[in-house]
């Protein structure tokens, strides 16, 4: 069945950006098409009538990480999906990102000539070695994330709330400049959330929030933040009859009017970095919700207590989230913006 020669059997095809049971995701040299990619039967075959029940659904699911993960880095605006098989008599499925608008990585852009029409098959676009390494290893991140936020939302995912950790004023410090260094036009970046309120029990996680010149397309950021180990957790929008911001973990369901991204960081350190515009509502409130805290140690305790309640009764960080909400809103009702700084 095997041909003497097959180059989508070679074993080095490359690069690599995931293996599923049945199917392996190579990025195209060509990147006519941003994050062009294809998935690769993981044996000989000549057609997709060939393929046993058990690869489709495996092509299923891997389909839909591999679209989440570009969603999330591009936001394209739809995807092409190709069996050809016209060089390569072995089977695998083109996934074609396509852009009404031109994508860019550093200075480099990617206009969809074609679209909204049939993509062009004959644009070519190879990047220099160092780019495709670059949207391959961010490719690979994403897909990452995509696993880690799927898993961590299903309900057996308990919140863990533990003691104040001396540490993490010093963490926030270290992680602070190596933002500063990253990160193009910061106006203040501010250690956020309970980790920012000596003596108080919180996620073992650090919240660091930068206070951006304006908030770019979230692709502007995306390389340097992932350069430093972090991935693309959510975009946030306000929705409009109730004023509360709103995560998508797909960005192509979020429109263009994102208020804040966040990126996480989940080895080397734990952070979650908050990308808001300076001066705005998405900025000013985790400050003054954070100086409340400071400064009232009674609220401080309270807070405590709901938290560590909500991590024995809630099963998600979702629910856990918004079983906060009320709390952090009457705090912040009772605020006076005028009495603190921000
Ligand atoms: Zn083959």
């Amino acid at each position: 069945m095997r041909p003497a020669s097959c180059s989508l059997c070679d074993a080095s095809l490359e690069p690599i950006l995931l293996e599923s049971p049945h199917w392996r995701l190579v990025l195209n040299y060509n990147q006519s098409l941003l994050d062009k990619c294809f998935l690769v039967l993981r044996r000989h075959a000549e057609d997709i009538t060939a393929l046993a029940a058990e690869e489709w659904a495996d092509l299923h699911r891997q389909t839909i990480r591999v679209a989440a993960a570009i969603d999330a880095a591009f936001r394209p605006d739809r995807y092409n999906y190709a069996f050809l098989q016209n060089q390569d008599r072995h089977v695998h499925l083109h996934v074609l990102p396509r852009y009404a608008a031109p994508p860019s990585v550093g200075d480099h852009a990617f206009p969809d000539s074609g679209f909204p029409g049939h993509y062009t098959a004959t644009d070519r676009v190879v990047v220099d070695p160092g780019t495709l390494d670059r949207i391959a290893a961010a490719l690979r991140r994403q897909v990452e994330g995509y696993d880690a936020a799927t898993t961590a939302t299903a309900p057996s995912e308990p919140v863990e709330v533990v003691d104040y950790d001396a540490s993490w004023p010093t963490q926030y410090t270290t992680e602070r400049a190596t933002l500063l260094d990253a990160i193009e036009s910061v106006v203040d970046i501010q250690h956020n959330g309970s980790s920012a309120v000596p003596g108080l029990a919180a996620k073992d996680r650090v919240d660091i929030l930068v206070g951006c010149r304006s908030l770019r397309p979230v692709s502007d950021y995306y390389f340097a933040l992932v350069d430093h180990g972090y991935q693309l957790d959510s975009l946030w929008t306000v929705d409009a009859n109730s004023g509360q911001q709103r995560s998508h973990r797909r960005l192509t369901t979020a429109d263009g009017a994102a208020v804040r991204y966040t990126f996480v960081k989940r080895r080397e350190g734990k952070f979650n970095v908050h990308l808001v515009r300076h001066g705005t509502d998405q900025w000013r409130a985790p400050i003054r919700f954070r100086d409340q805290l400071r400064a009232n140690p009674t609220t401080a305790r309270t807070y405590e207590k709901l938290k560590r309640r909500l991590a024995e009764t809630t099963t998600s960080t979702d629910d856990y989230t918004l079983g906060k909400s009320a709390f952090i809103a009457s705090v912040l009702a009772n605020a006076d913006p005028d009495r603190t700084t921000g």
